[in-house]
């Protein structure tokens, strides 16, 4: 029956299950697991008498009358009806839904849930309405009720009462944890959970069936990890001498002190590229904490061992960025080329594609610096000995798979940069197979940033205190919200930003766009005039970038504030964080309702990226994948990064099980299991 199509259901013909293929669901076993985007709360059932207006309320009776017509100013289908338990009547109303008045009829005794208004007396407005049955039982009121995603013609309903006559094919499906881990987290298995989670019955229960889910699907994630971290300490990697002199001298060259967390980090790596394993770790910072100068002192030491090494950026603006700063710190130490799908011009020089090719394979550079244009077919680095990811959660891992393929019997060592602030606790449950260093202090020095939160509308006064400091020479940033992932209205919102700002407020001052739509010749170009000072506010959105360095820019404007998670804004602004000089960030939402004005308000309060990323979780809550989706951590159906617990027991079951069974032989299902998932989450 699992493997049914849906047809053979009733009530589904070619016509919706076209509207399910929509979906992904083709057969029972996909409807089945097909679970709820969340429950309509209606468990509440209440004698007539008793409700009260304002709350989602069940009352169960019989239709006294029940009729449909216009609505005085004819513009509205009106159906009514009054029904009455032992206790009194009421009515209901529904608007455009005359087919109504058609399916229930005087006498009929049923159950009706929604929210009771108290307008004209008491009256429950577009309640969902079941005919009881004898037996009492009820799927769309008077319960926790299921609410799915549909498509097409397809209804809650109709979708609701396809799962009820899937639901006795949930006996058969098979349970892939093995039974040790079942019976040692007392877990209900995979034929229990199922149902439950689409008709929960108590929410005991319920948490039960989530808890299988989740451990279920954390399990196979690090299977993942744990299979990697054994691989990479199976391989070999050259061997990186630790060289005392080479590292003073480098220190030498910067115009700073290194933080004792950069310095720590350093070294932690240096001494991983000595083992003749593969390095791998992930070098985690906040937002101008000084990843870069780490990775050039790792890379540097790399150069003098006559290594190559690989720096994978996410965008050309930073590629060049960052190959600048390379250049810069090293001098004559060691050679740098860039190499991005665009062109190769660094420091006023352009170099054909095809030089910067042939140097490589000559070894003569020991530095390359690019975009994924690295990860192309005819870029040979024969030497490669490091790779360097920044912001990795920006590639995909395929991408950086490739170029950790082993060369020589060698496989080079990882560097991963993230600005994502993760709890050490949770970053080593979820990067289990990387070591991790974390640069949890700014360089000294770093002014404080003001964060203003305003109010919606009220962004008058904050431009103009930005025009004062733009007349002092310093420069800004406007961040627009972020509409949706279409580029086009992005660069439309963007385009109109400018336009207004332009007119009114900023009328003085040189504006430019940058936006996604443009050519990356165009954008690094206002990006390169920003950078010189010719272009006193960037106006641009932020799927541009986060990790620009341009000290002088001291204030950011970031509009549609609620849209954008607190690890993110915290991140924007950082972009201010970047000199002595006092910085200011204005929060500007469209509206302020709910849990918005606590989150930015987190914001003005907090200024520290893993606080906040700890507060984000706590006010979004499980389930809401707001925000996650923009930071590169996991997402998973069923668990949330809170789970802190569970991560960690899962992290114990894949080792036990991969110890016991490293190929996985005698865990078949538990294997194909694993395969659908690694290819979900590859989307
Ligand atoms: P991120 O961690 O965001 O990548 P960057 O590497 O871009 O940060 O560094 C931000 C700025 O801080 C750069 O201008 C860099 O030169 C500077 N910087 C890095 N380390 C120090 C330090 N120890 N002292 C002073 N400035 C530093
Ligand atoms: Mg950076």
């Amino acid at each position: 029956m699992l493997d049914h199509l849906i047809t053979a259901l009733p009530g589904i013909g070619p016509k919706l299950s076209q509207a399910y293929r929509h979906l992904g669901i083709e057969t029972v076993k996909d409807l089945l697991f097909a679970f709820p985007l969340r429950y309509e709360d209606y468990r509440q059932v209440k004698g007539i008498a008793d409700v009260e207006p304002g709350s989602a309320t069940t009352v169960q009776g019989t239709i006294t009358g029940i009729r449909s017509r216009r609505s005085p100013r004819k513009r509205m289908m009106l159906t009514e009806a009054t029904v009455e338990d032992a206790t009194g009547t009421i009515n209901a109303v529904w608007f455009h839904q005359p087919y109504i008045a058609k399916a229930l009829k005087v006498g009929d005794k049923v159950s009706l849930s929604g929210k009771i208004d108290d307008g004209y007396g008491l009256t429950l407005m577009n309640p969902q309405f079941e005919k009881l049955s004898v037996s009492g039982k009820t799927m769309h009121t008077g319960r926790l009720v299921p609410v799915y995603s549909t498509a097409g013609k397809m209804a809650q309903k109709g979708r609701r009462s396809a799962v009820q006559h899937a639901l006795p094919a949930a006996r058969d499906l098979q349970e892939w944890l093995p039974d040790w881990v079942m019976d040692a987290y007392d877990l209900l298995s995979l034929a229990d959970a199922v149902p439950v989670l689409h008709f929960p019955e108590e929410q005991q229960r319920w948490e039960q069936a989530m808890r299988r889910m989740k451990l279920g699907e954390l399990v196979l994630h690090q299977i993942g990890h744990v299979r990697a971290k054994i691989e990479i300490e199976s391989a070999s990697a050259r061997t990186v001498p630790f060289g005392e002199e080479r590292i003073r001298s480098f220190v030498d060259l910067l115009p700073f002190a290194l933080t004792s967390a950069q310095k720590k980090a350093v070294y932690a790596a240096l001494q991983d590229m000595e083992r003749g394993i593969p390095m791998h770790r992930l070098l985690e910072g906040d937002v101008g904490a000084g990843k870069t100068v780490v990775a050039a002192a790792v890379a540097d030491h790399v150069a003098a061992a006559g290594g190559q090494t690989a720096y994978l950026a996410p965008t050309e603006i930073l590629a060049v960025q960052q190959a600048t700063s390379f250049l810069e710190t090293f001098g004559d130490r060691a050679s740098v080329a860039l190499l991005t799908s665009a062109y190769q011009e660094l420091n006023g020089v352009t170099v054909p594609r095809k030089e910067v090719l042939d140097a490589l394979i000559d070894g003569r550079i020991d530095v390359l610096i690019g975009t994924h244009a690295l990860l192309t077919g005819d870029v040979q680095v024969p030497d490669l000995t490091l790779v360097i990811v920044d912001e990795q959660h920006r590639f995909g891992v395929e991408q950086r798979k490739k170029l950790l393929l082993p060369r020589n019997g060698n496989t080079p060592h990882f560097l991963s940069m993230t600005a994502t602030p993760i709890p050490r606790t949770l970053a080593m449950a979820l990067y289990g197979d990387m070591r991790i260093s974390v640069l949890d202090e700014l360089p000294p020095g770093r002014g404080e940033v003001e964060t203003v939160l305003l109010r919606p509308g009220q962004d008058k006064q904050a431009y103009g205190l930005m025009a004062q400091t733009l007349r002092q020479g310093q420069q800004a940033y406007v961040v627009c919200p972020f509409i949706e992932e279409s580029e086009s209205s992005d660069a439309e919102s963007v385009t109109t930003l400018v336009q207004t700002l332009q007119k009114g407020a900023l009328k003085e001052f040189t504006l430019a766009a940058l936006h996604g739509k443009m050519k990356s010749s165009e954008k690094d170009e206002v990006m390169e005039r920003f950078r010189r000072g010719e272009v006193d506010v960037l106006v641009s959105t932020t799927v541009i970038e986060v990790g620009v360095n341009v000290p002088n820019a001291t204030t950011i404007f970031i509009e549609g504030a609620e849209r954008f998670g607190l690890a993110q804004l915290h991140q924007l602004r950082g972009r201010v964080r970047r000199s002595s000089q006092k910085a200011t960030c204005f929060l500007h939402p469209t509206t302020l309702s709910g849990t918005t004005k606590e989150r930015l308000q987190a914001m003005v309060d907090h200024d520290n990226g893993f606080t906040l990323a700890e507060i984000d979780l706590k006010l979004r809550g499980p389930g809401d994948k707001f925000g996650t989706r923009q930071s590169g951590l996991p997402e998973f159906e069923f668990a949330s990064l809170s789970d802190h617990a569970l991560i960690a027991q899962a992290r114990e079951v894949a080792e036990k099980i991969l110890e016991q069974d490293p190929d996985l032989v005698a865990h078949e299902l538990l294997r194909d299991e694993l395969n659908r998932f690694v290819e979900k989450m590859r989307g």
